[in-house]
């Protein structure tokens, strides 16, 4: 079997796989994406759908080593590790660790932001060309805070957020009530990022997205992958079943399970996964002006076309344990306490697999093992945002074009 160099296979249908099929379709790759389940069935179908541009900060500074006593004394609170698991999980918490250090942390603050001013190009782009721009929703986030201390413990974030151009108003009193009607009284301040956007439905786009690659050519394969094979002028796709394909060039693209096929290449990359919940809400469950962010409670509240969406949450269990969708009702109890009038009742509950590095940086670039393998995974809690600007970085990788922004930081061999 030979593939030609221009034959490209895509493991991963999520919405990272979904962005690469649709650039690489554009220049004309033949294009063929591998997947077990369909087309952004898994993290990618149900995400809190933000675009967030303005999210520059490497989590392990973010507030979360800042509240990180405060969750994990609460057994249902916004981050939890089954304590079976720590063992396996204490390297990357380690790693978690140090990737807050002060110059870690600039390294990290800067690739991020030229990631993302990369990712809103990109996704501009590619809604317009694929006809999807109609689901983007530009009514900005509004972040808020139960008591001054937590404002006041919020705002070297925003300053350094100032550093990158990221507009922003602190709000209180009237102009936070016509920002949101409707918050409980415990609520004293406001931040409105007014170029954070969202989605109508963030399964809805990957699949709209991927009608488009499809209608420049690129093929789905239901088939779980067992493992990539390079050789000198392409890959074998192995699949689970025993059957084997051939592409000139291979993208491995499996969210928060890339690591097993990578590691059997002998490439070894720290990703754990940090589930998150959710609970969507039938429409009318509350009048949501735009996207909440409650980042003391650590989750997020969401208008989407279905309805209401509540949830976030970390959850650093490794991909075997079954949810506990205990947690996605304890988020909807708190939001209920936060925004009163909330109807709680006929939501659906969610679990997805966050795929996340320690640096809260994803790997985009070229496997050492072949220069035919390219891995583009790890986007955390960004996926959805940063996948137009993988998928066109993706595709200048694979074409051998110089990319727009410097891709060391997000290298596979940094670890
Ligand atoms: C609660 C929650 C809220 C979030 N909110 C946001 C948000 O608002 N904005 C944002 O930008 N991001 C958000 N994220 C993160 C975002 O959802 C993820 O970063 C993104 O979906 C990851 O996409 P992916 O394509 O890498 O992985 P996935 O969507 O998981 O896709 C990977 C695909 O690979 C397939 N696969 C894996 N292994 C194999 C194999 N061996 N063979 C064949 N197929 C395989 C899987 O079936 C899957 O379909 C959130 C995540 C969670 C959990």
């Amino acid at each position: 079997m030979t593939a030609s160099p221009r034959d490209i296979a895509i493991v991963g249908a999520g919405i990272i796989g979904i962005c690469a099929a649709a650039n690489l379709a554009e220049a004309g790759y033949a294009v063929t994406v591998y997947d077990r389940t369909g087309i952004c069935e898994e993290t990618s179908s149900g995400n809190a759908a933000a675009l967030a541009f303005s999210d520059v900060l490497p989590l392990a500074q973010k507030g979360m080593l800042r509240n990180l006593p405060k969750w994990m004394s609460d057994p249902l609170g916004p981050l939890s590790i089954p304590p079976a698991y720590l063992p396996q999980l204490a390297p990357w918490l380690w790693r978690f660790w140090r990737a807050g250090s002060a110059g870690r942390y600039e390294t990290s603050l800067a690739a991020q932001a030229a990631l993302m001013g990369l990712a809103e190009t990109e996704w501009l782009g590619l809604m317009e060309r694929s006809g999807t721009r109609h689901m983007l929703r530009e009514n900005g986030s509004l972040e808020l805070y139960e008591s001054e201390a937590e404002f006041r413990a919020a705002l070297p974030g925003w300053a350094a957020r100032d550093r990158f151009g990221i507009g922003y108003r602190h709000v209180d009193g009237e102009a936070l009530a016509e920002l949101q009607p409707g918050l409980a009284r415990s609520i004293v301040k406001g931040t409105f990022v007014p170029g954070w956007k969202t989605v109508s439905d963030p399964r809805d786009l990957g699949k709209a997205i991927w009608a488009y690659a499809q209608s420049l050519g690129a093929r789905f394969v239901a088939a779980t992958v067992a493992r990539l094979e390079p050789s000198t002028d392409g890959v074998t796709i192995h699949h689970a079943d025993g059957r084997r394909s051939v592409a000139g060039k291979a993208i491995l693209a499996a969210g928060a399970w890339s690591h097993l096929l990578a590691g059997r290449l002998g490439d070894r990359i720290p990703l754990e996964t940090e589930r998150g919940y959710n609970t969507t809400l039938p429409r009318g469950a509350f009048d949501l002006k735009r996207q909440l962010i409650f980042s003391g409670h650590g989750f997020v509240v969401t208008p989407l076309d279905a309805g209401v969406r509540v949830g976030g949450a970390v959850e650093l269990g490794g991909l075997k344990r079954p949810p506990n969708y205990a947690r996605s009702r304890a988020l909807l109890a708190k939001a209920a306490r936060l925004l009163p009038g909330l109807k709680t009742e006929g939501g659906r509950e969610w679990m997805g697999y966050r795929p996340s590095l320690p640096d809260s940086m994803p790997v985009i670039g070229g496997s050492d093992r072949s220069q035919n393998l390219f891995y583009a995974f790890g986007h955390g809690h960004l996926g959805l945002t940063q996948a137009a600007a993988t998928g066109r970085l993706i595709r200048d990788l694979v074409s051998g074009q110089t990319p727009p922004i410097d891709l060391r930081p997000f290298s596979p061999h940094r670890f």
